[in-house]
């Protein structure tokens, strides 16, 4: 049994069957999924979700899908840590991290999204499927598609660090490295899937591959015990994960699963790539595009598809958003490490660094219920690293040799 609606114009509100489509035909308009809220308040409450699978289908009836869940059941339900340690270290009280680093086939916060845009593809009766990426998403669509037995065609741009490559041609998909940046890679696609019958999961069916990233948010409010953050810091690429955590919010706020939301969103970015977060601090509604430098490519897109609605999730919450340096970001990625044994890609370096200087700046106090969304695994940016962490001692293989070098270590 479905509960969805139907999908719906974000900007003139027209509407329109299910099916793989994302643009308005009138307006140029996204489309949005949008669902029976009146009956799923019937069927899903805390009890019912209490008693599923921990994975991300676990909130199904919120999700755009008509039949039973086909890909990702390993996905999601991933760790909600205290942060003692990066707490102190921060002056904050209370401090947790979403960790997406780790319970993921393809340890990121991607593998939600495609989740959802695989089982949509199988109910839509596709075989192939296709994305244009910034690298986590590449993995998430060649592992997943594999497993589900799509045929896969991967554009990124090639200049992804080299690890990231490697890490989605294990899986064999069709990898297509274009000589482009992201934004140029996904203009491409757009053209592609203009062209071909395929599922490109972030572009014909992103109405519904979106929506995955909703449960992130359920999570957090789930392992919270029911109840929403005062402030949440979210790495924004194309502002996508941030705009569906904040409906997401809202949405277990209409079924009645929390009473109170007040939480401030922030959009956290890349100096070098930073035009969600630039447009929040200069007040615009436009999003003016930039063109990305910057070490945290899994968010560097310039020209971000949902940067509008990211900006007003943030205001409508009374969040802000900052950036950061990339050696700042580099500092972000040690001190989680440092401090709470999680070893992030830049990504989360980026969060970690925004959410010190929202600190300083008091746009969060420490008295604030605070969480910070670490969104992919450090493992595959280790480039980001060279020359940047301690360096291993070398010595002969005898106890002199290594007591010569302990000499040296201040215990
Ligand atoms: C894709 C990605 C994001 C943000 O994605 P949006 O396009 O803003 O939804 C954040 N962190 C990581 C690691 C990602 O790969
Ligand atoms: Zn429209």
């Amino acid at each position: 049994m479905s509960y969805v609606n139907g999908l719906k114009c974000r900007e003139c509100g027209r509407e329109y069957p299910i099916e793989p489509v994302y643009v308005c035909e009138f307006c140029f308009g996204p489309l949005e999924v949008i669902y029976d809220y009146k009956n799923i308040k019937k069927v899903l409450t805390k009890n019912t979700i209490g008693k599923r699978e921990k994975n991300l289908w676990r909130y199904r009836e919120l999700l755009p899908i008509d039949g039973e869940p086909q890909v990702g059941l390993n996905s999601g339900y991933t760790p909600l840590l205290k942060a003692d340690n990066l707490a102190k270290e921060l002056g904050i009280d209370e401090l947790y991290i979403k960790d997406d680093t780790v319970a993921h086939p393809t340890l990121s916060f991607k593998d939600r999204v495609v989740a959802v845009a695989l089982t949509k593809a199988k109910e839509f009766g596709f075989d192939t499927v296709a994305c244009a990426s910034t690298g986590n998403l590449a993995h998430s669509v060649s592992a997943q598609g594999a497993k589900a037995g799509f045929k896969r065609f991967i554009f990124i741009p090639a200049t992804l660090e080299a690890s990231k490559i490697i890490a989605s041609l294990v899986y064999e998909p069709n990898l297509i490295a274009v000589d482009g940046n992201y934004d140029e890679v996904n203009r491409l696609c757009s053209e592609i899937a203009n062209k071909y019958k395929w599922a490109f999961v972030n572009i014909n069916i992103r109405p519904f591959y979106a929506e995955g990233s909703k449960t992130h948010g359920f999570e957090i409010i789930e392992q919270l015990g029911w109840k929403a953050p005062d402030s949440i810091v979210v790495p924004c690429a194309s502002g996508s994960l941030l705009t569906k955590i904040w409906k997401s919010f809202k949405e277990f706020k209409e079924i009645g699963i929390i009473k109170e939301l007040s939480t401030k969103v922030f959009a956290a970015q890349a100096t070098g790539c930073s035009p969600i977060s630039t447009a929040i601090k200069q007040g615009m509604d436009v999003i003016r595009p930039v063109k990305p430098n910057t070490i945290a490519k899994s968010l560097a897109i310039g020209n971000p598809a949902d940067g509008f609605y990211a900006t007003q999730a943030v205001k409508e919450s009374n969040g802000y958003g900052e950036d950061v340096s990339d050696q700042e970001i580099i500092d972000g990625i040690k001190l989680l490490a440092r401090t709470e044994g999680i070893f992030s890609e830049t990504a989360g370096g980026v969060t970690v660094a925004v959410t010190k200087k929202l600190l300083e700046m008091n746009k969060i106090t420490r008295d604030e219920t605070v969480v910070i969304c670490i969104t992919g695994n450090g493992l595959k940016t280790q480039e980001a690293l060279n020359g940047q962490t301690v360096s291993p001692y070398y010595i002969k293989p005898n106890l002199a040799s290594f007591e010569e070098v302990l000499k040296k270590i201040s215990l």
